[in-house]
């Protein structure tokens, strides 16, 4: 009976890891048998299947059962700071920034809850994420704008906005001139360059 006490988990111990409840951090540990790992109720791993789960008081009880430490919430050591765990979020933005993304697919993708995705990014970044996702896509729309001869729609849709109007706004608002515009001033100061160089 005393083993199925220390194993089995309460509702409270539940609630605590599928909302990484920090609060909890030091008072128990969960392992996941399908996984062999142990966190703290505080991981922003995804969140395991309860039958999978074991619960133990102290890490070296988790160690002994022949589960190893998480590398993400390092139960036997420091924990993973929030500047680190925003440079995988970032990460993943830039490399997907072509997708669609909204935030629960970036919050399973970077193991943590939207609302606490949310909330870590603002306070290292200053922005919300899909501030970030914004800049990233107008970003690399101006690259092409200024080495490709593309579509402005072409454009859009290969930073992940079909939207293309709501394209053309977004840039017009972060730049302060419409694709087109851009597009058109950046050949024509290039010129005025050319044509300074030539008669020099
Ligand atoms: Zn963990």
């Amino acid at each position: 009976m005393l083993c199925l006490e220390v194993t089995l988990v309460t509702e409270e111990q539940w609630q605590a890891i599928l909302q990484n409840d920090a609060g909890f951090d030091d008072h128990f540990f969960y392992a996941v048998r399908t996984t062999g790992i142990y966190c703290r109720p505080s991981c922003k791993s995804k969140a395991p299947n309860k039958e999978n789960v074991r619960i133990y008081s102290t890490k070296d009880q988790a160690s002994s059962a022949g589960f190893r430490p998480c590398k993400r919430c390092k139960p036997t050591g420091e924990r993973l700071p929030d500047s680190e765990w925003v440079s995988v979020i970032t990460q993943y933005i830039d490399n997907h920034y072509a997708e669609p993304i909204p935030l629960d697919v970036l919050a399973e993708a970077c193991h943590g809850s939207p609302y606490h995705l949310q909330r870590t990014f603002k306070k290292v970044l200053g922005i919300a994420p899909v501030e970030y996702v914004q800049q990233v896509r107008i970003m690399k729309a101006k690259e092409q704008l200024i080495h490709t001869d593309r579509a402005i729609a072409n454009i859009a849709m290969s930073v992940g906005m079909s939207n293309v109007p709501y394209f053309i706004t977004l840039y017009k608002k972060k730049t302060a001139h419409t694709p087109s515009e851009f597009r058109l001033l950046y050949k024509h100061n290039l010129e005025v360059l050319h044509d300074a160089k030539v008669n020099k």
